[in-house]
């Protein structure tokens, strides 16, 4: 989706107040100290702000009025502004929230029976550059911060809070929106904090996956952070192709990304890593393909892999699997003993599938007027 229905609001902090969705536990307690204030008067407002959902202090009824007027004068709560928000024939909900001026980012929650996911946007675009994916065709434009990557959450889980179907609760949230969130390491860490917090959304670090194209030194540097789960973006499993496919391959090669997926494996012990592989036709997904991946995932025994079929875009020059290769493609890979899943595609029709994710994104690079032209190419082909 390119088209933007309303102008993207003020950006964080034009205020010259202090957004509090930038803090976590312990930046909010500093913060406090620094106003003068008790640290645990921090703990009580972040209850207030992300099991309550609340962003208005004079709504704060346990905090003091002198204290609440304090606040109100010196920082605020600022989530996000939806500026569209769509539902997919299948449950799944996408929202378009307004960054600064000319630049949008999507938030996908996909409700299953018994849990509801969350997909987060780390970055506006991306500089990584996957071949398949369309928020890199889109080109990057810059980093969110900790209040726009937890304010996608808190924007949701206030959504959700006004539905009561009782599915519809975040149960689980995947970095896998738009943008590569190891590239952004300390907003999506702090932010991920909130999500893990107690006083924050209080979820389990098995609920809690960050998906990375294989920034090697960055993945020592999370385990060493943060009990996340891990998602890894493989794709394929021999180095030529891989770094057609996601060109950071180039810089660290498949070997150097499974010592590193070894790693945090033996540091983890009770947490496996995921393997995402995305099915294109004629391209990854043959028995060869299929025996190249089954002789690494050897190496990392306790890991499984994670079969996404290819969600198209406009201007790619990749096609989904066929229906009968993916199904072969998971069977040969179940009979050799690797844990494989398929991910069923969800929200397809609204474009908020894997890799269609677009929002709107003023460019720095000059990759969507490149991918503009292979639209403007396409649609002439089809006349
Ligand atoms: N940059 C991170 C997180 C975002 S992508 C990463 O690369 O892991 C989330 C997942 O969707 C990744 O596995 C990505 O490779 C996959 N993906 C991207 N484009 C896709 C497409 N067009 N169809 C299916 N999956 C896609």
């Amino acid at each position: 989706m390119n088209q933007v229905i309303a102008t993207p609001t003020a950006p964080t902090g034009s205020t010259g107040k202090v957004n509090l969705l930038d803090f976590d536990r312990q930046g909010l307690r500093d913060f406090f100290t620094q106003i003068g204030e008790k640290p645990y008067r921090a703990e009580q407002v972040m209850k207030w702000i992300y099991h309550d959902l609340e962003d208005d202090f004079e709504n704060m009824t346990d905090v003091g009025k002198a204290l609440r007027a304090k606040l109100t004068e010196v920082c605020y709560i600022g989530a996000p502004k939806t500026l569209l928000d769509k539902a997919a024939t299948d449950g799944t909900h996408k929202w378009l929230l307004g960054m600064d001026s000319g630049n949008a980012i999507e938030t996908v929650y996909i409700p299953e029976p018994t849990r509801g996911t969350l997909c987060v946007s780390s970055q506006i675009g991306c500089a990584l550059n996957c071949s398949f994916c369309s928020t890199g065709a889109q080109g990057f434009n810059r980093n969110l911060s900790t209040a726009e990557i937890i304010g996608q959450v808190w924007v949701a889980a206030k959504y959700l809070g006004n539905i009561t179907h009782q599915n519809r609760r975040i149960t689980n949230v995947v970095m896998m929106g738009m943008g590569e969130p190891l590239a952004n390491f300390e907003n999506v860490v702090r932010a991920m904090r909130l999500m893990r917090d107690d006083l924050g959304f209080g979820l389990a670090a098995k609920r809690v996956t960050l998906s990375t194209a294989g920034m090697v030194p960055l993945i020592d540097q999370l385990s060493d952070a943060i009990d996340v789960s891990l998602a890894v973006s493989l794709h394929a499993a021999n180095d030529d192709l891989r770094t057609e496919l996601v060109p950071i391959n180039k810089r660290y090669p498949i070997a150097e990304l499974l010592a590193a997926c070894q790693r945090w494996v033996a540091r983890k012990p009770r947490t496996s890593i995921t393997f995402e592989y995305t099915l294109m036709k004629g391209i990854n997904d043959q028995p060869e393909h299929a025996r190249q991946l089954i002789k690494l995932m050897r190496k990392l025994p306790t890991c499984k892999v994670n079969l996404i079929p290819f969600n198209p875009f406009p201007g790619t020059r990749y096609e989904r699997s066929d229906a009968n290769d993916i199904r072969d493609f998971q069977t040969q890979l179940l009979n050799a003993g690797v844990l494989t899943m398929l991910r069923r595609t969800r929200g397809d029709d609204i474009d908020a599938a894997c890799g269609q994710l677009a929002g709107q994104v003023t460019d720095r690079t000059r990759r969507s007027a490149d991918l503009r032209k292979r639209q403007d190419d396409g649609a002439l082909h089809a006349i």
